[in-house]
C-alpha cells in the first residue's frame, strides 16, 4: 500500500516531492469561504505577505507555529471520542466548501487556509475508523488506494502534475487537527526541502 509505504516513524507521512508548510485549524472555528481565507486575523496567526487580490500564484505562504501545535494537541485528545468532525458536514453539505472532484467513495474540496496556490484535502466520504492514517487496517487498502489515485486526479485537474506534494498529517506530533483522515494536494508554487 503506497501511503503505508510512505510512511515516517516521525508521525508524518511525506509522499511525493516538493515542500509543506502546513496550517492547522481547531476545524469548528473556521467558517470562511476557501477564497477568503487569506487573513492576517486567522486563528492560525498566519504571517502571509499577499492580500486576496493577488494571483493565487504570486502568494506567499508562511507556516505559523505554536497555536497550531496547542489546536493539534487539544484535537488528538478527543480524536477517538466517534465525535464527528468538521468533514462530516462538508460531505453532508451542511457547510459550504469548494468541490474539486468527487466519486462515490472520495471527496476533494478546497482547504479553508492554504499553504500554495494550489491547497486541496481528500477525503474519504466514510470514515469507518480512519481518524487517522496511524489507525489504518489492511482492509483499508481499498480506500487507501482510491484516496492517492484521487490526488492525482486532482493535481491533473489543478494543472500542478508536474510538481505537487501530497502530505497527511498524522497526530499531533504532526499538528494534525481533524481526526478524519485527508490528504493535501499542494502546488502551484515551487516546493522546498525539508519542510516544516
Ligand atoms: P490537518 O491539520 O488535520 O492535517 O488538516 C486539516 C485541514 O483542514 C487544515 O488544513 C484546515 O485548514 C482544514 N479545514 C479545517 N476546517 C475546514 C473547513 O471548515 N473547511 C475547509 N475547506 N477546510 C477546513
Amino acid at each position: 500500500m503506497a501511503a503505508a509505504a510512505a510512511a515516517s516513524s516521525s508521525g508524518s507521512f511525506f509522499i511525493l516531492r516538493g515542500a509543506y508548510a502546513t496550517a492547522t485549524a481547531t476545524a469548528a472555528s473556521l467558517k470562511a469561504s476557501p477564497r477568503t481565507a487569506f487573513s492576517l486575523f486567522s486563528p492560525h496567526r498566519l504571517r502571509l505577505s499577499p492580500t486576496p487580490s493577488l494571483s493565487r500564484r504570486s502568494v506567499s505562504y508562511v507556516r505559523a507555529t505554536g497555536n497550531e501545535e496547542d489546536a493539534a494537541k487539544a484535537a488528538a485528545a478527543t480524536a477517538d471520542s466517534g465525535a464527528s468532525t468538521i468533514f462530516d458536514k462538508i460531505i453532508n453539505k451542511e457547510i459550504p466548501s469548494t468541490i474539486v472532484y468527487e466519486d462515490d467513495k472520495v471527496l476533494a474540496f478546497r482547504d479553508v487556509n492554504p499553504q500554495a496556490p494550489v491547497h486541496v484535502l481528500v477525503i474519504p466520504k466514510l470514515r469507518d475508523g480512519l481518524t487517522q492514517l496511524g489507525k489504518a487496517e489492511e482492509r483499508h487498502g481499498n480506500i487507501l488506494g482510491r484516496l492517492m489515485y484521487a490526488a492525482k486526479i486532482v493535481a491533473e485537474k489543478e494543472g500542478i502534475l508536474d510538481g505537487f506534494r501530497v502530505v497527511i498529517n498524522n497526530g499531533p506530533g504532526a499538528c494534525q487537527s481533524v481526526y478524519h483522515l485527508h490528504l493535501h494536494v499542494l502546488g502551484g508554487r515551487q516546493m522546498k526541502w525539508p519542510p516544516g
